[in-house]
């Protein structure tokens, strides 16, 4: 039975997971590029690691949360990361949104090291992860999942296994393509009702209770209309997702011409860094201010 975990990315998502293996008895090792985001870690008991390559000693298994392909790639690969040591027998697993290509580049370096890997990216934000209710998409073999599955459901309410290698971070890409439109047509839904005096309070209420909600839209509308809340998921991650959906689709030759209207938006968004870093709900202010 694994007892060790490590844990590296404590960004947003990171830092609401990782306690959860604490909580549940087994022995944990982080990491964090800015080391100040170990501190609550190491308060709760845990080892903190100088660089990614001690956790890979310490832990049997080994999660990465991530912001996106290159920082998967500095952490795995650089000089110091998680493979610049013997890890045979280890068992990694990325939770990171990023290409299935990038994925599969990063399994196969695994492999060649005699250790196990399975791509398991999330739906959820940072509320369920606090509580250990994600949705996770894994690929890979599924006895390195049977491996896995106590530690997956400390993190999760469901495991859902898509297929080999890399199937996980398609399937990831597959659920966020309706989310990213979806916050986008709300917006636009807004400024047309605006332009009769419709209240944003009103109009979402009526969305929230019609077939026109989604199961997330009731927790986002407080943020919609204007509460400070700390933001959960940010512009810059929503442009990154829709960026690696849309080179995705590329790579297997499929045309997604929404997707790239809502990609352009979402870009001219953040362009300034004015909205980079706010909830990627606030599109809506964005699209009131351009209009
Ligand atoms: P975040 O708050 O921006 O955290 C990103 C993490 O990646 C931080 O730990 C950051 O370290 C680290 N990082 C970035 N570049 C790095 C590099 N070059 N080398 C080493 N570490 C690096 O992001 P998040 O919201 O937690 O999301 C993490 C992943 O989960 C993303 O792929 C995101 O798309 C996905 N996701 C997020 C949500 C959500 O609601 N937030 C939901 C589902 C999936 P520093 O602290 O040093 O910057």
């Amino acid at each position: 039975m694994i007892k060790s975990v490590g844990f590296l990315g404590l960004g947003k998502m990171g830092s609401a997971m990782a306690p959860l293996f604490i909580q549940a008895g087994y022995q944990l090792t982080v990491f964090n590029r800015s080391i100040d985001k170990t501190k609550p870690l190491r308060d709760k008991g845990a080892l903190v690691a100088g660089n990614p390559s001690e956790v890979a000693d310490n832990a049997e298994i080994i999660f990465t949360m991530l912001g996106d392909d290159s920082a998967v790639e500095a952490v795995y690969l650089s000089e110091n990361g998680l493979l610049s040591n013997d890890v045979r027998g280890r068992l990694f697993i990325d939770m990171s949104t990023i290409k299935p290509r990038t994925t599969i580049k990063i399994s196969k370096e695994i492999e060649k090291k005699s250790a196990a890997f399975i791509d398991a990216p999330v739906s959820g934000t940072v509320a369920p992860a606090e509580k250990g209710e994600l949705l996770i998409f894994c690929g890979g073999d599924e006895n390195d999942l049977q491996r896995a599955k106590p530690c997956l459901d400390v993190l999760s309410r469901r495991v859902i296994y898509a297929g080999k290698t890399g199937s996980g971070s398609f399937l990831k890409l597959v659920v966020n393509l309706p989310l990213a439109i979806y916050w986008q047509a709300i917006a636009e839904s807004l400024l047309l009702g605006r332009s009769a005096d419709l209240s944003d309070e009103m109009m979402l209420d009526a969305i929230a209770d019609s077939s026109a909600a989604l199961a997330v839209l009731k927790m986002k509308i407080p943020i919609m209309l204007g509460e400070d809340l700390p933001v959960a998921f940010d512009m810059k991650s929503m442009t990154k997702d829709l960026s690696v959906i849309l080179k995705t689709a590329e790579e297997m030759g499929i045309h997604i011409p929404t997707t790239q209207s809502s990609f352009e938006v979402y870009s001219d968004a953040i362009k300034d860094h004015k909205y980079s870093d706010k909830d990627a709900v606030k599109i809506i202010d964005y699209m009131k201010e351009v209009n």
